[in-house]
């Protein structure tokens, strides 16, 4: 590993432990932080708490049609949706410049998840069907961009299939092959440990 280049990847901010969810703490993810974390450099973004809404927060969930949801707050029913849009079509193209490699999301956030979010209907019923509102903006600007959820990166196949990726725009393909290898043989080193 030496001597190399570390790529960047993108990362919903409260899974480096930074405390910017709603209640006001974070969701440490402490295999990306510190094993992944070795072997590049993280791009942190928090939507909800960019766009101005702070932390700590009123919760917020999807509601409505699962194909074009609302973003709204739990109890006092706020509609957040446009200001987070407004914030994340910004943001993605600020983005650009940090060329990155992939990007690593909050699984099951309205902001966040990039599948199988909760929507919910005016009877609160919910459907796993929904994705966050950033994530969906971001997706739709990097669609050739490797991204997955932290949940299924705890799964060794869909890790290695996010760490094998040969997408990573902007990297010389050979030593961008090299250096995920390395950082690949090193995950597979510490999952046995
Ligand atoms: S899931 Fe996204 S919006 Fe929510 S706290 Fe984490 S980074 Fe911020």
């Amino acid at each position: 590993m030496a001597h190399m280049e570390k790529i960047k990847l993108g990362i919903s901010a409260c899974l480096l432990g930074e405390n910017v969810r709603y209640d006001g703490v974070h969701k440490l993810d402490s295999f990306l932080k510190d094993s992944l974390g070795k072997y590049v450099d993280y791009v942190p973004v928090c939507p909800e708490g960019e766009c101005g809404l702070g932390a700590p927060r009123e919760s917020m969930r999807l509601e409505g049609d699962p194909e074009n949801p609302r973003l709204v707050t739990t109890h006092s029913k706020q509609d957040r949706t446009d200001l987070l849009v407004e914030w994340a079509r910004k943001r993605v193209v600020e983005l650009e410049a940090e060329n990155l490699c992939g990007f690593i999301f909050k699984s099951d956030s309205p902001s966040c998840g990039i599948k199988r979010v909760k929507v919910y209907n005016e009877k609160c019923m919910s459907v796993d069907a929904g994705v966050g509102i950033f994530a969906k903006i971001f997706i739709k600007h990097f669609p050739f961009l490797p991204m997955e959820d932290e949940e299924s990166l705890h799964d060794l196949g869909l890790r290695k299939n996010f760490i094998d990726t040969k997408s990573c725009a902007g990297h010389d393909k050979i030593n961008l092959d090299n250096h995920l290898f390395a950082v690949l043989r090193n995950f597979t080193i510490e999952k046995i440990r």
